[in-house]
């Protein structure tokens, strides 16, 4: 085992699955803080928006579709801007699969992620070899 790591046996709902996961505690609570932080600034971030966005919206209701606008006042969800509200699931999904002791496998290759990869990017799902595996992909796609 890596030494100034410890492994512990995490037993999932499965119960032949179990495996060792070989981040630490303290790392992983450090980057559930941050998580947990980011989702709170950004939350703040689009309720000052919303706050700004109703007031400057008076004008434009009338070109939104009537159906939708009282929902669209009404709808703290609707207001959070795509990007914000993609990061809020992606870090939301991080937690959670915190909780069920997934965090830090790669969805695609079921290897641990490194943490360093953790803390610089906690709501990746993928190890650095198989994200730069699709990106490869994807440029390909984009490419032809
Ligand atoms: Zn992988």
């Amino acid at each position: 085992m890596i030494s100034g790591l410890y492994a512990y046996l995490v037993g999932v709902a499965s119960e032949r699955k179990y495996r060792i996961m070989t981040i630490a505690k303290e790392d992983l609570e450090e980057i559930r803080a941050g998580l947990i932080d980011r989702r709170n600034k950004l939350l703040e971030m689009a309720k000052n928006q919303l706050k700004s966005d109703i007031s400057l919206d008076r004008n434009e209701m009338a070109d939104e579709n009537d159906l939708a606008s009282s929902e669209y006042l009404l709808s703290f969800e609707l207001r959070i801007r795509d990007r914000e509200k993609y990061l809020l699931r992606k870090i939301e999904d991080a937690l959670e699969r915190m909780d069920t002791d997934e965090y830090g496998v790669c969805e695609s290759c079921g290897e641990d992620i490194s943490v360093p990869r953790l803390k610089a990017r906690p709501v990746t799902t993928m190890c650095i070899r198989c994200k730069e595996e699709q990106e490869r992909k994807e440029k390909e796609y984009l490419d032809n």
